[in-house]
């Protein structure tokens, strides 16, 4: 059994700026102070978490993963599904490449990984709203349907039992780190990777730099310090890599924006007598920040200049929040971005994008409070903060770098355990 051991902790929407005062951080404050510690990462596009999520464990983009977004395509639905099914990411993951190698594996909470079971030993994997809908409430039976480990139950329920079993932040993130702990002193994995998320939905609360965040982020640290500490009962320190990263950025934002309402207006969707869509030859997809819009022909040459001619008119008299606008092929060139959409857009400041169609098509966003915003992501990677990557272990040199690529984690990853 290999001793090398790598703990990969996703502090979603933890950017550099967060970290410039280390003084009530202690736990990262030593990371990086001792370790690799690497700002301004450039991430994906869209900077969504799943699409990000699958990209750090494959080290591919986009368009290659197949996780384009956080959500499948499903036209007509005003609240499209989430990718979360393992099975749904198309390349060779970490996961797989250290259970090849004879190495054992964890997923704790890490986006789509859900009945990844076949390559992951230990699988807790993330629970969607539709889960738990399904399973009435029921955390067992939503533990269940994503393919928990039934190993894995009993620590789940003590930490359930403790903090509650609500998908709301940072409730979800106390049992995870709980059972992350669990996991590190129970069966040792050679990898485990873990997701918390409350700096994020703080972010998406009370905007970018709320003292809410700043609280959240004051928290990971308490959460990275445990599973440290975790690792040292566990009498594994000593041979044990940790990598705390972020996969995106946020950008503050006012207004949300209905693109298909416009779109209907057009004539290009079409309604039945209940208001629901009845056929369409153009739809928008949300990326939040950015959006993918789909020809139901992407051969039809008229469709696609009408198509273009309105994205003009749209941008130029700024109708619906809309910067600009690039063609799928030039996604590809440009950020490994590809499906079966035919072009990509990207919000106007202060706009973002929703799925639905309904009236009122562009809705201001109040503050929880005076004083605060809201923060949302899903934009172009190189605007506004961008994520950071901490190594700290063994395998690990002293320094401080400014800028890199995401999907070179994957490699760190691949040299740290030795694969
Ligand atoms: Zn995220």
């Amino acid at each position: 059994m290999s001793k090398k051991h790598l703990i990969i902790i996703s502090v979603d929407a933890l950017v550099g700026e967060d970290l410039e005062d280390l003084s009530e951080l202690p736990n990262f404050r030593k990371m990086i102070e001792n370790g690799s510690y690497t700002k301004n990462i450039i991430t994906i596009y869209p900077t969504l978490t799943h699409a990000v999520h699958a990209s750090i464990m494959t080290g591919q983009p986009a368009g290659i993963t197949g996780i384009t977004g956080n959500t499948r395509f499903t036209p007509g639905d005003n609240d499209m599904p989430w990718f979360n099914e393992y099975s749904e990411v198309k390349c060779k993951t970490i996961f797989e490449l250290a259970h090849r190698a004879g190495l054992t594996t964890a997923s704790c909470r890490w986006p789509v990984t859900a009945h990844g079971n076949e390559y992951i030993d230990y699988l807790h994997p993330e629970i969607m709203d539709r889960d738990m809908k399904e399973a009435g409430g029921d955390w067992k039976k939503a533990c269940e349907l994503v393919g928990t480990t039934p190993c894995l139950m009993d620590m789940i329920g003590r930490a359930v039992a403790k903090h509650g079993s609500e998908l709301v932040h940072p409730i979800e993130d106390e049992v995870q780190i709980d059972c992350v702990c669990e996991i590190i002193k129970t069966y040792k994995p050679n990898l485990l990777l873990t997701h918390p998320g409350f700096v994020d939905s703080e972010r998406h609360r009370t905007g970018l730099f709320s003292e809410f965040v700043k609280s959240g982020v004051k928290k990971s640290d308490d959460w990275v310090g445990r599973i440290v500490e975790a690792a040292k009962e566990a009498g594994i320190y000593e041979d044990t890599d940790f990598v705390v990263l972020s996969d995106h950025g946020h950008l503050p934002y006012k207004y949300f924006v209905n693109l298909n309402g416009f779109l209907v207006k057009e004539g290009l969707i079409r309604l039945d007598a209940n208001g629901n869509v009845k056929d369409w030859d153009v739809y928008a997809q949300s990326c939040d920040l950015s959006c993918h819009l789909y020809l139901k022909n992407p051969e039809d040459k008229a469709l696609r200049e009408r198509t273009e001619k309105l994205l003009d008119k749209w941008i130029k008299e700024n109708t619906c929040g809309i910067e600009s606008y690039i063609t799928t092929e030039e996604a590809k060139k440009r950020f490994g971005l590809f499906g079966k959409f035919s072009y990509v857009l990207e919000a106007k400041e202060d706009y973002s994008f929703e799925d639905a169609w309904t009236e009122p098509l562009i809705r201001e966003y109040p503050p929880v409070a005076e004083g605060l915003g809201h923060s949302r992501h899903g934009h172009l990677p190189n605007k506004g903060p961008k994520p950071v990557f901490i190594g700290f272990g063994p395998s690990f040199k002293k320094e401080c770098i400014d800028g890199g690529d995401i999907l070179d984690c994957f490699n760190v990853f691949k040299r740290v355990l030795g694969l």
